[in-house]
């Protein structure tokens, strides 16, 4: 088994990681590390759980440790399209850069400019943004990012589905064309392959698949209900289970409130969550719900990803999401680190039915229905073989992920990726589950044929100024 130290990784930071406990690579940093060392570019496919951030964080610090941040000058640039995950990406640097001297300043929403402005002005080596407060501080000229070495772009799917890709081509037109890029999205499909040839130049291409691996942590439930009687099954499904504590989706932000106040008067104390809340309200609630102080956090789907709540028993999905991989990144909130969960959905319409019909295809199950008043038993569509032992589609543990590598080259993209391969393989085919080196895929540059950065001694043109 490959461990850290085969990565290439400083023994500084090798220290870092042991404190933070880690003990073995996952597939995503085994696979990035070395080739991020060697200053390639990477069009990277992972989920949040899978390890990504630190396959990006631990080899950026080994790079930036090799020179100094000047005023208003980062010397890295982070986007990401939700203030919670530039949060836990700002997290993870905290962790492993312990034992270096790097600054790093967080520009997200909702914090006042003051603070960030002075962060700026003694001079970052990593800025973590998302693109809108980022061009608000571009505007205001209060940082350039012409000295930008290494940029990553996190989550590429979910900007694009925020409508965010527009600004991150703004931004990214701001920084020079000699650069390291590293590009991940939850999945690649043709859209993102398209998306990312404005960023990446010969990327090398690495694919932690499958996303929706199932474990047998999460129950999943059917309730069927109707639309005047959603709020009654809801309650209903919350009194009947033993709800530790639980996240509730709503599709729409406007529902949320209002679902709160009927959870309220009902004597169910409940917080909420969702994207259009100042950040010191989405901390303040999300600290209320850690803290056990509410139960309920009913939420959008800015808390379906990311978010990592030790030990919450439930998941109810308020509304069936009409994107299937959102309902997989909602229950996966629920049955992690081998505690077990419980997610119910309730279905009140045709077009809920549809929504469910679309997931039990993506995640290859049949979920059981339920009576609210009474979830011990299953009332209809029996659950089948399958479906009993129980799902939890965001990778549960990550050393279960496969990873694949595929050619840079736009014809094996057009050839070998379609959108709906890319949603709906449940399972990798075996073929993907090797490296594949495709027909018309570019060597590696020469210099950066060994297996780490160390190894090559190479120093890649975007480090030679900082290094000199
Ligand atoms: P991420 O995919 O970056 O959101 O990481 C998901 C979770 O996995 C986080 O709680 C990390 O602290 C944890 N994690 C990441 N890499 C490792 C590793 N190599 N060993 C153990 N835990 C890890």
């Amino acid at each position: 088994m490959t461990s850290f130290a085969d990565l290439g990784l400083s023994d500084t930071l090798l220290k870092s990681i042991k404190a933070c406990g880690y003990e073995n690579p996952t597939p995503i940093q085994e696979k990035s590390i070395p080739i991020i060392l060697m200053g390639r570019d990477v069009l990277g496919s992972a989920q949040t759980g899978t390890g990504k951030t630190a396959s990006f964080t631990l080899p950026m610090i080994d790079i930036l440790d090799a020179g100094r941040a000047k005023a208003r000058l980062p010397r890295s640039l982070i986007l990401t399209p939700t203030r919670e995950l530039a949060a836990q990406v700002s997290e993870s640097f905290n962790q492993f850069s312990q034992n270096h001297g790097l600054t790093k300043a967080l520009l997200i929403g909702g914090v006042s400019f003051g603070e960030q402005d002075a962060l700026l002005d003694r001079g970052v080596d990593v800025l973590i943004a998302t693109p809108g407060r980022l061009l608000d501080h571009l505007e205001r000229g209060k940082v350039l990012l012409r000295d930008v070495k290494i940029l990553v772009i996190d989550e590429a799917d979910r900007m694009l589905d925020m409508g965010f890709i527009p600004d991150v081509e703004k931004i990214t037109k701001l920084l020079p064309k000699i650069r390291q890029t590293l590009f991940f999205s939850a999945t690649l499909n043709k859209t993102i392959y398209k998306i990312s040839e404005n960023f990446v130049i010969n990327p090398k291409i690495i694919e932690i698949s499958p996303e929706f691996t199932t474990a047998d942590t999460v129950e999943q439930f059917v309730c069927h209900t109707t639309p005047r009687k959603k709020h009654d099954t809801l309650r209903q499904l919350i009194t009947s289970e033993n709800v530790a504590n639980a996240f509730i989706f709503c599709n729409r932000k406007r529902d949320i409130a209002t679902l709160k106040t009927s959870l309220n008067k009902n004597g169910m104390d409940a917080e909420c969550l969702h994207g259009d809340m100042s950040q010191s309200a989405r901390n303040a609630a999300l600290t209320r719900f850690k803290n056990n102080e509410v139960k309920l956090l009913v939420a959008s789907d800015v808390a379906a990803r990311g978010i990592d709540i030790a030990g919450l028993s439930h998941v109810f999905n308020f509304d069936v999401p009409s994107n299937p991989e959102d309902y997989v990144h909602r229950i996966g909130r629920t049955g992690r680190a081998g505690n077990l969960g419980k997610a119910f959905s309730l279905v009140a319409n045709d077009d809920d039915k549809s929504a469910i019909n679309a997931i039990e295809k993506l995640i290859g199950k049949t979920i059981p229905s339920v009576d609210s008043g009474n979830t011990g038993k299953t009332t209809s569509k029996k659950p089948n073989k399958s479906a009993e032992s129980t799902t939890n589609a965001e990778p549960a543990s990550t050393a279960e992920n496969s990873a694949t590598e595929k050619s840079p080259t736009e014809n094996s993209i057009a050839k070998n990726v379609t959108q709906d391969t890319a949603r709906t393989d449940a399972k990798p085919s075996p073929r993907r589950k090797k490296p594949t080196r495709y027909e018309g895929e570019r060597d590696a540059p020469p210099d950066c044929s060994g297996s780490s950065f160390k190894e090559t001694e190479h120093t890649p043109a975007f480090l030679l100024n900082q290094t000199a």
